[in-house]
């Protein structure tokens, strides 16, 4: 991993966010190619769930067709939004403190594991006890190793006696453990045991104000997911656009979440991407278009190139899932700073039944001991939070009835899947310079269709009608709209490596030879094969490559 954000910086992927002030934790900045990179993660998104979608609503049930389309919401939101959505109320992380490293953390991403040492003992914080099992704690999210190396600090050993730790039970989180047993507890970084602080909790949503006046009747939220602003235009989109159920409403766009820990490079920040779709559709066909939604995302990142090996669909236990859902599965990548067998989250898929617009339509609902949603009441038996009493019902007029669809939510991180598909691309080889000697090559293999740059054009030399030639080249490339790059650096060899290392698919050489046979060669990033081609075809061809 430190290699890819190492690379990342050197060539103008991602940057740290206000870096000249000493950086801003959790935001980023994309540099030139970073800005291609997730433009072309984004455009693949929009090009394949919406404008270049063609699905048949049934396979052999020809000629029709489900619609997709796509709304742009604003950032911020009626407060009563967040209220009905349930963002007010629930969408908090549990943190907890601790008093002697003065740092914070949530409770879920504490790895802890209980832990002696040939009867060595620590203090514990404020009493005179000295404790001889403790359980050890680490934010690292490849925990196994660190979980040793604060085991051993805490006891004052060496690396060597790492053998003389006697581990109890495997590792696991702060939230499964009784807060009596936190006095036990040595948190990160800290040396003593019994630091950290009862948990709380810490609502994730970005409070600002809106007007002049500044009081807290004027407090509001940047959204922490696009998908609301999809809900609540719901009606406008059914009526204006002559949509008919079952379809998709799409939106991209920035999301803000007050993330307790911001970590993992661009994998978990406070301001992030988002590209989600409601799915509409009749109650009784949902739990198809569950399956369906769910087995289409996961192809699409294999078809972008994430090997099978390292990406997973994982279904929610019953007990992880929503009080209102029918199914969960998260796709999952295995990204290179995880513990060998861990995955992180690239996109959820939500069966949401009909929860949200009846929320914004009856105000925030609850489960009733029948297990049925209701409006959930205050102490005066007023509704909690009251919703828009607006009607988002749909009526099907070949069915002749009246009902609230359910919707299938696909939701996915641009940020994330961006990171994923850098991660996937890395690869080291050795490839043969010009002298025969075996060299270490980086090369970034990016899908063609998600590679910054699609060709990098070469005069063999400086002289000779070559940079003229080139520049003809490049201009054609420009025109049929490829972003390309024109190299006239160093020798070929480097001028290849250069292009490599940032995943440019083809490179174009102009030499002696185009000016006699108008030819130019064609070299492919991945089999290195070279070919000749002719000169006058080759925004053509690039194109033609680039598309197969
Ligand atoms: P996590 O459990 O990792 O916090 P989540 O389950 O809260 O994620 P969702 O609310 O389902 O995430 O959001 C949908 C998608 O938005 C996620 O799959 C992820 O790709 C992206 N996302 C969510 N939070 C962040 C974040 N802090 N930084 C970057 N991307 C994020």
């Amino acid at each position: 991993m430190e290699k890819i954000v190492a690379l990342c910086k050197r060539r103008g992927f991602v940057f740290q966010n206000s870096e000249i002030y000493g950086g801003q934790n959790g935001f980023w900045d994309y540099g030139p190619l970073g800005t291609e990179l997730k433009r072309n993660v984004r455009n693949s998104w929009y090009h394949d769930m919406v404008s270049a979608h063609n699905e048949l609503l049934q396979p052999g049930d020809a000629p029709s067709k489900y619609q997709m389309v796509g709304v742009e919401t604003a950032l911020i939101m009626h407060p009563q939004v967040w209220k009905c959505s349930g963002h007010y109320d629930l969408f908090h992380d549990m943190m907890v403190d601790c008093r002697e490293t003065r740092s914070r953390f949530r409770l879920d991403q504490v790895r802890i594991r209980w832990v002696s040492c040939d009867g060595q003992s620590i203090k514990q914080e404020n009493t005179d006890a000295e404790l001889t099992r403790i359980a050890v704690a680490t934010t690292e999210e490849d925990f196994s190793e660190d979980l040793v190396v604060q085991a051993l600090r805490a006891f004052g050993m060496k690396k060597k006696y790492a053998g003389k730790l006697q581990w109890d039970g495997s590792a696991t989180t702060l939230d499964q453990i009784e807060v009596s047993e936190f006095c036990d507890v040595v948190a990160p970084g800290a040396t003593k045991a019994g630091t950290l602080t009862d948990p709380r909790e810490f609502n994730l949503m970005m409070k600002t104000i809106i007007g002049a006046l500044g009081t807290d009747d004027d407090a509001a939220y940047l959204r922490p997911e696009t998908a609301q602003g999809i809900f609540v235009n719901f009606k406008n989109v059914a009526d204006s656009s002559r949509v008919k159920l079952p379809f998709g409403i799409c939106q991209v766009g920035k999301s803000f979440r007050n993330e307790i820990t911001p970590r993992n490079f661009t994998f978990r920040s406070r301001e992030f991407e988002q590209m989600e779709i409601e799915f509409f559709c009749r109650p009784d066909a949902s739990p198809g278009w569950y399956t369906y939604w769910r087995d289409r995302r996961y192809q699409w990142y294999l078809d972008l190139g994430i090997s099978k090996d390292r990406l997973i669909l994982r279904d929610h236990h019953a007990a992880e899932l929503a009080h209102y859902s029918v199914g969960t599965a998260d796709i999952e990548y295995a990204f290179p700073f995880l513990d060998e067998g861990e995955y992180g989250e690239l996109e959820g898929i939500a069966h949401r039944g009909d929860f949200d617009l009846r929320s914004h339509m009856e105000g925030k609902l609850t489960k009733d001991e029948n297990g049925e949603l209701v409006p959930e009441l205050n102490e005066h038996g007023q509704p909690r939070h009251r919703g828009s009493g607006k009607d988002l019902s749909y009526f099907d007029d070949q069915a002749k009835e009246r009902f609230i669809p359910h919707v299938i939510e696909p939701s996915a991180g641009a940020d994330r899947a961006t990171l994923a598909f850098l991660c996937e691309a890395y690869h080291e080889d050795q490839q043969p310079d010009e002298k025969g000697k075996l060299q270490e090559r980086l090369v970034m293999k990016f899908h063609p269709r998600l590679a910054p740059v699609k060709a990098a054009v070469f005069p063999l030399i400086k002289k000779e009608g070559m940079p003229e030639k080139a520049a003809e080249v490049f201009g054609a490339l420009k025109a049929a709209g490829l972003n390309c790059q024109y190299d006239q650096q160093g020798t070929i060899g480097r001028r290849y490596r250069r292009q490599d290392e940032i995943g440019t698919p083809y490179c174009i050489t102009i030499d002696g030879d185009t000016l006699t046979d108008g030819t130019v060669t064609i070299r492919d990033r991945d089999t290195l094969v070279q070919e000749r081609i002719p000169a006058d075809r080759v925004a053509e061809e690039v194109t033609a490559r680039l598309n197969s």
